[in-house]
């Protein structure tokens, strides 16, 4: 492993301008939270800083703050851990979607350490990528799960890159429709959830808007309307302790029995959360029957395209919405 310096930021400018005056002098660096994923990257080589600038000991971000009085939304910063996130009264109270994906994430031990920022950001793990082959990710020009093993990539969305994006809490936070608040050496702009993660199309080598000299600072999310309920559902290939293979976030704002509105964004599927607008469309005014159900899962699928060896998230992905869905609205 390389070595590298550590260099604790006392604020989010001072972290901004350390990354960037490393990088004037000709040097790597990286912005690090928990670290669960950078330093296994470091290990394995694939990426050398040779400044890590810790976030974590930045005071404040790790906060859940109620905005504007009575609950018309919530700001959470980027360090607070997956833990604490997933436990958060209000969190599970009002935005069980957020709760319910921190919670699914890998291990005790990673939600611990791991922080939501860092969750949102991580990169791909393609074992291609992981493995250190000169794939697109890698700095090369050749997807090699294209033709290779590409039994958890994506179905919608890929090429030239067919990473499916990692992050559990990407999943919810695009349903919630919240907003990414950013700080850069020029200043800070808000993104929202949506906008924030691009397609290999647009950059093969980057999941999301993020320059290399900006930092993900906190998260908002607007407040829950009456009605609304929420959940997020993942199929993984073993118990516990592993990315999804197919995850759905499903919003509903019910009115009694009809569904005034809908979100869904499906995870483990494509290289950005994957949100179906055709389908919320489908739902809207609706009483969520089977049949309408199954149709909408039907819908869903809809310009999917399987790798050789995926097919199989097709079918899996049609009954994970089927049944959420159903479950979700028949919640009292
Ligand atoms: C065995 C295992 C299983 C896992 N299973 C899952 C899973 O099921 N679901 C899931 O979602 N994840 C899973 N993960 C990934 C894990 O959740 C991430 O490692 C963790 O969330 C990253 O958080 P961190 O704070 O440690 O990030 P770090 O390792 O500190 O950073 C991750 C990346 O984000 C960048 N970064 C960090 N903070 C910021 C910031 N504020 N602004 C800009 N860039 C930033 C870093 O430079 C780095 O590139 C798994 C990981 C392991 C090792």
């Amino acid at each position: 492993m390389k070595t590298f310096a550590n260099a604790n930021a006392h604020d989010l400018q001072q972290a901004v301008t350390l990354v960037q005056q490393t990088r004037q002098d000709g040097r790597a660096a990286s912005f690090v939270g928990g670290g669960s994923d950078l330093l296994a990257l470091v290990k394995e080589r694939i990426v050398a800083p040779d400044v890590l600038v810790n976030l974590k000991t930045i005071k404040g971000l790790d906060q859940v703050t109620l905005t504007g009085g009575d609950a018309t939304g919530m700001t959470i910063g980027g360090l607070i851990t997956l833990d604490a996130l997933s436990r958060h009264p209000v969190v599970r109270r009002q935005y069980a979607v957020l709760a319910e994906a921190a919670e699914t994430v890998a291990t005790p031990q990673i939600r611990n350490v791991g922080t939501l920022a860092g969750n949102v950001c991580q990169r791909p793990w393609c074992w291609y990528f992981r493995n250190g082959f000169p794939c697109l990710k890698n700095g090369g020009n050749t997807c090699f799960s294209a033709a290779g093993e590409n039994q958890f990539h994506a179905i919608f969305g890929g090429g030239p890159s067919h990473i499916v994006h990692p992050s559990d809490t990407a999943v919810a936070l695009v349903a919630l429709d919240a907003r990414f608040r950013v700080v850069g050496p020029t200043g800070e702009r808000v993104v929202p959830a949506a906008e924030f993660f691009i397609l290999p199309q647009q950059d093969a080598r980057r999941e999301n808007v993020l320059g290399p000299e900006e930092a993900l600072a906190e998260i908002q999310v607007p407040s829950a309307r009456p009605g609304t309920r929420s959940t997020y559902h993942k199929v993984m290939d073993r118990e516990a302790w592993t990315h999804a293979v197919v995850s759905t976030a499903i919003v509903l704002e019910m009115d009694k029995q009809i569904c005034r509105n809908a979100r869904i964004v499906l995870g483990g599927v494509a290289p950005i959360p994957w949100r179906l607008p055709h389908v919320e469309r489908m739902l809207a005014g609706q009483r969520i029957t089977e049949t309408l159900a199954a149709k909408a899962a039907e819908a869903a699928l809809e310009g999917a395209k399987p790798l050789a060896r995926n097919a199989y998230k097709v079918p899996l992905t049609r009954g994970v919405i089927h049944r959420t869905l159903l479950a979700l609205a028949a919640r009292t």
